[in-house]
């Protein structure tokens, strides 16, 4: 073992929303943090039209945004709270509502740009005494005793007591780390664009189950709507090929026209889903955060809402034990945040998965069994009361 103490407590690998919102979380716990990122995030800027990727954040993921101090500026610059969420069936006609006031809340969450949160989160490193290390990409760590040392990209290396590994769902990191992941390709694209419609969202994010997949409206800040159509692969390179006006039609189609016809549309986008959890959140002194842990069908919005519940749970994890003056990279102080987390992110990414099965079986019998279920939830205000506590990150 070294006999000198590792340059930095923390290492934290890839800087996306996640990334960084650990980086933050630890400084501001008193811990020396370095954040590896391998290209800086774009400005978000005022004047420019809304970001294609938008999340719909929990306010569980808020509240520790807001403790990082990052999001009285996020909610400053553009945010969208939904305040009503409607989710329907084709094929049943069966319809499960959630309504933020029936439980005394001014809302269910907020649809926000990705890009806002982390450009917000990456201009509030550096006065919260974060090094910033970019463009830098981390190619390979081992490690050694008390330490892991890092190669992130073009010469020299940097040690720290404890690497976070939040490289995203593709992890090379993660690999390295001799980490497995378990789960399974959905063969599915998610094809993502914002959306004018005839009728207003009335701040209310819609989502219709068709036999194809799940299409999904979530109100805009500035009226529009933001998209989610989640495909087969051959049906989603069908619909990105089609021109504004088709689009349009396809997706007012698909959405059983409930905000009424698609007026106008932006280019498209599109993402491959999967259902990926690694086996372990930690091996040594490195742990898992974010998609790099576990990434999940965006059907219900959750996979940003996890992977900030993961950054609360490490914070909080190593923060009590550098109060108890423990060493805060031992195994035991780790597995605890990895038990933890590995439960909370397994049974919901499964929990997902199953709702993507059960909506995938279009037989009658099917059909008619998930109507009877949907109803009957739809029914039952304080089953569903707990459905949207803990859709909001409560217990
Ligand atoms: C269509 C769609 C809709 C979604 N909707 C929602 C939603 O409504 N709500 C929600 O909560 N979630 C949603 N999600 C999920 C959410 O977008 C992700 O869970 C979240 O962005 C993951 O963040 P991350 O920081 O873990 O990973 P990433 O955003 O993938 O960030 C990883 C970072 O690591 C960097 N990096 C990679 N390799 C290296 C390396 N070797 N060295 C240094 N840096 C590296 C990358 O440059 C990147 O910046 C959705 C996802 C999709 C696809």
């Amino acid at each position: 073992m070294n006999s000198r103490r590792p340059a930095l407590d923390v290492a934290v690998a890839g800087g996306g929303m996640v990334g960084a919102a650990c980086a933050l979380a630890l400084a501001r716990r008193g811990f020396s943090v370095a954040l590896l990122e391998a290209g800086e995030p774009p400005p978000w800027r005022a004047g420019e039209p809304e970001d294609l990727r938008v999340i719909a954040l929990a306010p569980s993921s808020a509240r520790l945004l807001d403790e990082l101090g990052a999001w009285r500026a996020i909610a400053a610059a553009r945010i969208s709270p939904y305040r009503r969420m409607c989710v329907w069936d084709a094929a049943s006609g069966a319809e499960l509502g959630f309504d933020a006031a029936r439980d005394g809340r001014a809302q269910l969450g907020w649809i926000v740009e990705n890009k806002l949160v982390a450009w917000t989160l990456w201009r509030a490193l550096e006065a919260a005494g974060v090094r910033r290390v970019c463009p830098a990409q981390v190619e390979s760590f081992e490690q050694r005793g008390d330490r892991v040392v890092l190669e992130p990209g073009e010469g020299g290396s940097m040690s720290a007591a404890l690497l976070v590994i939040a490289d995203g769902a593709g992890s090379r990191l993660r690999e390295q780390a001799g980490i497995v992941v378990r789960g399974r390709d959905y063969r599915q694209r998610a094809v993502v664009a914002h959306v004018a419609t005839e009728r207003a969202h009335e701040q209310t994010a819609w989502q219709r189950f068709t036999r194809e997949g799940p299409i999904a409206l979530l109100p805009l800040a500035e009226g529009r709507s933001s998209i989610v159509w989640s495909l087969p692969e051959t049906r989603a390179r069908e619909v990105l090929a089609l021109d504004d006006a088709a689009f349009s039609e396809a997706a007012g189609l698909a959405s059983d026209f409930r905000l009424g016809r698609v007026v106008d549309t932006t280019p498209r986008a599109s993402f491959p889903l999967r259902l990926q959890v690694a086996e372990t959140f930690v091996a040594g002194r490195c742990v898992l955060i974010g998609d790099a842990a576990h990434a999940v069908h965006p059907l219900a919005g959750q996979g940003a809402n996890l992977g900030l519940r993961d950054v609360a749970e490490l914070a909080s994890v190593l923060g009590a034990t550098r109060a108890a003056a423990c060493d805060f990279a031992a195994p035991h102080v780790l597995q605890r945040y990895a038990r933890r987390r590995r439960s909370a992110g397994t049974l919901d990414a499964h929990a997902f998965d199953a709702i993507e099965r059960m909506f995938a079986a279009q037989t009658q019998a099917w059909a008619a069994l998930r109507g009877l279920g949907m109803r009957a939830v739809d029914a039952i205000e304080p089953l569903k009361g707990l459905l949207a506590v803990h859709a909001a990150g409560g217990n």
